[in-house]
């Protein structure tokens, strides 16, 4: 308990020392822009270590910026797949010991009071998993405006996963009620696959208060800074999420990389440190190729789940599994993947469950474009080898592509090496055909679509414009044409 407190401690005085606010005035004015006229979310969260249960309470200020009248908005209350086995995205089964070592263990969000402009509204969910939930209100005019209020207790599952308890740590991943993307005239409502992201949110404003047991230390899409009140507190401007993970135990490493504030939480100092180095090397590369990283703040922090990664706005956890000393490659691969997609997909959003290349491939490209730079072609070629090469020649069930939705993927494998892997050897295509290379034409498309949705249309007529030439053909071949 008393090195948690000292971690507690430290955290609160490295964050006061850091250079502050005051350096940051390029970024803050490009986001200030960003943030005018964005959802706004003002959510308060009190954890309960005894019961394992997160208090959230959020209003939410909303602005219809639809084109279309509304009658109803969607929230997406992720949390409920966990509720049973059947549905949870954690019990596929190449996953289920790992993630529930102990057994099966339930999680839910509960939902206590939905109020519109302060009335009692109506709300029902309207898929069976319990992710999507349609709350009624009176017709909101296109550009109109009102604020929705929701109370909801959210039952942490002990389960080693994006979301779940791990030990005595929280990984909160996708446990916020967050509105739904509105397309083509309805709110989506995926289902929570098991392979792959499903979570589609358009950018908005987070001010967020969380209360947490003494001891406990967030790792958070935004840095969240402790005051006299022992409220935790922070802000986050044009963010498509936000996530926290908390544990007793972090030790925590930060660093500048320009002026991004990076920071590094893990079990071990050296690890923590590690990580670190690797995270601010990747937002360093990533910004001298995509354009500057958008945030104050990055935030990488160990997580116990079988994955290599996840990531979030402002915050990547990576698995406990690469920080073993043996395992320093994988962890700085993994580092780079998940910090190119704070370009490609925190940045730029894209259709994480129709198209999920247009981020996964877009990232594993930029590994290999690191890995070019930081360390040379002779590993550049060794890695594309394994990473792209190989995925090329596998042999596969028939039908898959990387253009595939993810419910087309039955394995993580396959989905890794289809739409991460032949995904990538489209980019390295456009390479040899395009002026500037792919880089060039990935600025362009990240300078377009900044802090907003790119359909996978959007991303073929940017390619377009940027080569001159109708690419679709191409486009065409790689990610949808079935590999015998
Ligand atoms: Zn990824």
């Amino acid at each position: 308990m008393a090195a948690a407190c000292a971690a507690a401690a430290l955290a609160v005085l490295l964050f006061a020392l850091l250079p502050g606010r005051a350096a940051l005035k390029e970024t803050d004015t490009r986001l200030a822009k960003a943030g005018e006229g964005l959802t706004d979310y003002t959510v308060t969260l009190r954890l309960d270590d005894r019961e394992d249960t997160l208090a959230i309470s959020e209003t939410v200020l909303y602005r219809n910026d639809t084109g279309a009248p509304l009658s109803t908005l969607m929230v997406r209350t992720w949390l409920n797949a966990f509720r049973r086995s059947e549905s949870s995205p954690a019990a596929l089964e190449e996953l289920y010991d790992a993630c529930y070592p102990e057994g099966f263990s339930p999680g839910s969000l509960t939902i206590y009071d939905v109020l519109w402009n302060g009335e009692r509204a109506a709300y029902a969910y309207v898929n069976e998993d319990q992710t999507a939930l349609e709350i009624q209100i009176p017709v909101l005019e296109s550009g109109g405006q009102g604020e929705m209020a929701l109370r909801c207790v959210a039952q942490i599952p002990v389960c080693c996963y994006r979301t779940g308890k791990a030990g005595r740590d929280y990984q909160l991943g996708n446990v916020l009620p967050l509105l739904s993307l509105y397309q083509d005239g309805a709110w989506r409502t995926d289902a929570y696959s098991a392979v792959g992201d499903p979570f589609l949110s358009a950018c908005a404003n987070f001010h967020v208060t969380l209360y947490a047991p003494d001891g406990y230390v967030p790792a958070c899409s935004a840095p969240l800074t402790k005051g006299e009140d022992g409220a935790w507190r922070g802000e986050m401007t044009a963010a498509r999420d936000f996530c926290l993970c908390l544990s007793p135990d972090y030790a925590m490493a930060s660093a500048r990389a320009g002026e991004t504030a990076v920071y590094s939480y893990a079990k071990t100092a050296q690890g923590a440190k590690r990580a670190l180095d690797y995270a601010k090397k990747a937002l360093e590369t990533c910004a001298g190729l995509y354009g500057a990283y958008p945030y104050p703040a990055f935030t990488v922090c160990e997580a116990f789940f079988p994955f290599s990664g996840m990531e979030y706005p402002g915050l990547c956890m990576i698995g406990t599994d690469n920080y073993r000393e043996d395992k320093a490659d994988t962890l700085e691969l993994v580092a780079a993947h998940e910090t190119a997609h704070q370009w490609f997909y925190a940045l730029v959003g894209s259709d994480q469950v129709l198209q999920p290349w247009q981020d996964e491939a877009l990232c594993e490209y930029a590994v290999l474009r690191y890995v070019r730079m930081r360390y040379g072609q002779g590993s550049y070629e060794t890695l594309k080898y394994y990473r792209v090469d190989a995925p090329m020649r596998e042999k596969l069930p028939g039908g898959l592509t990387p253009g595939s939705p993810i419910d087309y993927f039955g394995t993580l494998s396959d989905y890794r090496t289809v739409a991460y892997g032949r995904g990538a050897a489209l980019l390295l295509a456009l390479d040899e055909l395009l002026p500037g290379g792919t880089d060039g034409f990935l600025k362009a498309y990240v300078d377009e679509f900044a802090f907003r949705f790119a359909t996978r249309a959007d991303f073929e007529s940017c390619l377009n414009r940027y080569a001159g030439m109708d690419c679709t053909p191409l486009v065409l071949d790689y990610l949808d044409t079935i590999m015998d």
